[in-house]
């Protein structure tokens, strides 16, 4: 605990910190002090505070007993008496009951830590980033008078805690990769007097020393796939800040080296054979598809934005390569003669070089097909208050009363179902909606019918979803269309609607939007509300009713055929495309081609019951699998441990993998009641993995091969 202010700082307010973060430090133990934990005045969320708490324990190695300690002392004014006064009911605090006192503290009147809270919730890709600024700052000043003067500006005494109040508040609402991108446009976002940004960059984790201590658990976490959000902020920190190759590559190292660990293969292996007999994923393509998600979500920001205007700048030199420059020059060129322009250089052939997010991404998206469709922008904040919430016109029904399964007969369901529709109300309008999406991912499309019961007739309606739509977005497509056709009937035909019902089999879209208005993170889904308001606010009342799906119910399944229909026959290319769809085009191109590369596997199916085995088969297992164990000979020559390869058992040719497991015709009565006569390699290895490891035991190779070699076994 000898940390003092100035370990904290280190790494800030110097670019060349940014540079190379990792070169430095990699050695030496990161010590984190007392000093170095931030100071709770309520001014963020108690679990933002206690998630930077226990990170920075994490860091430094601290348990934690005396993390909860540590972080009672770091509470300070009316937090710490009450933590106290809690401590000594209770004894000792555990980080839980920390947190939740700390919560039912500030939180029973209407705080600036309240408000934080709140904000940093709803601003998530949602609100501008000048804005969040000023929202920040006006939340410090009501929560610290003490900071100014008369006239508002900040006391030249309080410049320092005023700071280090904005730092926190920054890093509740944003990234990582976001504050970079802010520092890396000098800080003058904000506003100019945030110098310290390095500091806030180095807690969140990108850059400094921090940075340096987990990059060591970072190939450990990736490896075994445990990982948190911290690493998924590394990875894009790579293209953030243009991180020098050697860092990837290092990364990849890691990579490896727990790749041998998982299965027990040696150093000999083929690098993206290991990777996949690991079941891990290449970095490189976790990477891209990062680069690509976080392009995804930056084209949806509005004008303006800083990391925006990012986007639509000239990549520096530095960061240009030649490949990259004769393309722009060939599409000028094509541009002028009026011709397409030609295809960008294959960013999988080039990116070891210059990672660069805009290009990678950007690639990456018109991979997956996303370069032609329109896209949705980003929810902003609307600026309605959070606890906003509009009364009881509106009612949500998630369940039936009698519940099914959906295992359940479709008679069985119908009857339920229409139990349940027969205790709401009699409705003036009844609405089926409906969407649909080819493997819940592509070609969406929406239907809907409204029942207009005072009139006695019925409206349909169509409409896409888009080429690339998740089924989710079907379903919210379909209710917006629907509730938009009722919104913009004609007055008498209004007029004669009271109630409505909307049903849907959408349980999912419903409870997404039973969240309330200010709980919907998606456009579509303030869109809906947005109609849900305009509608009550006209004095209707609306019911939104979840129905089983296929059974049965004629509305249902009209509205499911209209779905269909608008899937197939509308035009696609005018359905813009939101973030969460766009991210599933990615992560769906990125594994295609992961499986793709993991083809060069010489055996992709695992082996069944491989993992029933004990460590010694599972490793011996893997190593055939990936075509270099010591246990045969040919490897064994290449690890110097022999010195003639050839098969000592029939001495006619190598005695590769293949060769012993299938091919050596001194070992046919070995493979006897295996195999049959002749196996391939591929027969052998398609297991079980018990016989495999029988065979090895059978023809008496339990150890390294060595000359002489050791008896056969009986
Ligand atoms: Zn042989």
């Amino acid at each position: 605990m000898g940390g003092t202010e100035k370990d904290s700082k280190a790494g800030g307010g110097d670019d060349s910190a940014q540079q190379k973060p990792l070169d430095t430090g990699m050695a030496t133990n990161l010590k984190v002090g007392i000093a170095d934990f931030p100071l709770y005045d309520g001014s963020v969320s108690p679990e933002d505070f206690l998630a930077q708490c226990s990170r920075l324990a994490g860091l430094g190695n601290i348990s934690s007993d005396s993390l909860a300690s540590i972080v009672a002392a770091r509470c300070s004014g009316r937090a710490l008496t009450v933590v106290n006064e809690l401590e000594q009911r209770l004894g000792r605090l555990s980080m839980a009951q920390l947190s939740t006192s700390l919560t039912s503290h500030f939180s029973a009147q209407p705080t600036a830590a309240q408000a934080a809270m709140q904000l940093s919730r709803l601003v998530k890709g949602r609100m501008k980033a000048r804005e969040f600024g000023q929202q920040v700052r006006l939340l410090i000043r009501r929560a610290c008078p003490e900071f100014f003067t008369k006239d508002g500006t900040v006391k030249s005494t309080s410049v320092p805690a005023y700071n280090a109040a904005l730092f926190r508040h920054l890093l509740v609402g944003l990234s990582a990769e976001e504050a970079t991108l802010i520092s890396r446009l000098k800080a003058n976002t904000f506003e100019e007097a945030i110098e310290e940004l390095p500091v806030a960059l180095e807690t969140s984790g990108v850059c400094g020393p921090a940075a340096a201590a987990f990059i060591r658990d970072l190939g450990r976490r990736i490896c075994t796939c445990t990982g948190d959000r911290r690493e998924t902020a590394w990875l894009r920190a790579i293209y953030f800040t243009h991180a020098a190759p050697a860092v990837r590559e290092r990364l990849e190292v890691e990579q490896r080296k727990c790749a041998r660990l998982i299965t027990g293969c040696i150093k000999l292996t083929d690098k993206e054979t290991l990777v996949a007999e690991a079941g891990l994923p290449p970095l490189s393509l976790r990477a891209k598809e990062l680069a690509a998600g976080e392009y995804a979500r930056i084209v949806r920001l509005p004008p303006g934005d800083p990391a925006r205007n990012l986007l639509d700048k000239t990549p520096p030199p530095r960061l240009r390569y030649r490949a990259h420059e004769a393309w722009r020059r060939a599409v000028t060129s094509a541009e002028e003669a009026g011709l397409p322009p030609p295809p960008p250089a294959d960013e999988d052939a080039t990116l070891s070089f210059k990672p660069c997010f805009r290009r990678v991404g950007r690639w990456v998206c018109d991979r997956a097909g996303l370069s032609d469709l329109p896209v949705e922008p980003l929810a902003l904040y609307q600026g309605a208050p959070p606890w906003h919430h509009c009364g009881d016109a509106v009612r949500f029904v998630l369940d039936l009363p009698q519940p099914t399964r959906r295992t359940d007969l479709p008679e069985k369901r119908k009857e339920a179902a229409l139990a349940a529709l027969a205790l709401v109300p009699d409705p003036d309008c009844t609405i089926w909606s409906d969407g649909s999406a080819k493997e819940g991912t592509i070609q969406g499309g929406g239907g809907a019918i409204l029942e207009l019961h005072r009139e006695g007739r019925t409206i349909e309606c169509v409409a896409p979803a888009g080429r690339v739509c998740s089924s989710m977005r079907a379903e919210l497509v379909a209710m917006t269309e629907a509730l938009t056709c009722l919104h913009e009937l004609p007055a008498p035909s209004k007029a004669l609607i009271k109630r409505v019902l909307l049903c849907t089999d959408s349980r999912s879209g419903l409870q997404l939007l039973s969240g309330g208005p200010d709980d919907q993170q998606s456009a579509i889904g303030q869109r809906v509300w947005g109609l849900i308001d305009a509608l009550t606010a006209a004095g209707k009342d609306i019911t939104l009713h979840w129905v089983p799906g296929h059974a049965d119910l004629a509305g249902n399944e009209a509205a499911d055929r209209l779905a269909n229909q608008a899937a197939a026959d509308c035009a696609q290319e005018e359905a813009p495309i939101d973030l969460s769809s766009a991210r599933t085009a990615i992560r769906r191109w990125t594994s295609e081609l992961a499986s793709a590369r993991a083809q060069r596997h010489p055996h992709r199916e695992p082996t069944p019951s491989h993992d029933e085995l004990d460590r010694w088969g599972q490793a011996t297992l893997s190593q055939l699998r990936t075509g270099y164990c010591p246990l045969v000979r040919a490897t064994a020559h290449r690890l110097g441990l022999v010195e003639d390869p050839t098969c000592r058992a029939c001495g006619e040719e190598e005695e590769d993998v293949e060769h012993l497991l299938a091919g050596c015709p001194a070992h046919v009565a070995a493979r006897a009641g295996f195999w049959g006569h002749c196996p391939t390699l591929a027969e052998v290895l398609s297991g079980p993995a018990q016989h495999i490891i029988e065979f090895m035991k059978r023809v008496g190779r339990v150890q390294v091969a060595t000359d002489p070699p050791p008896p056969a076994a009986p």
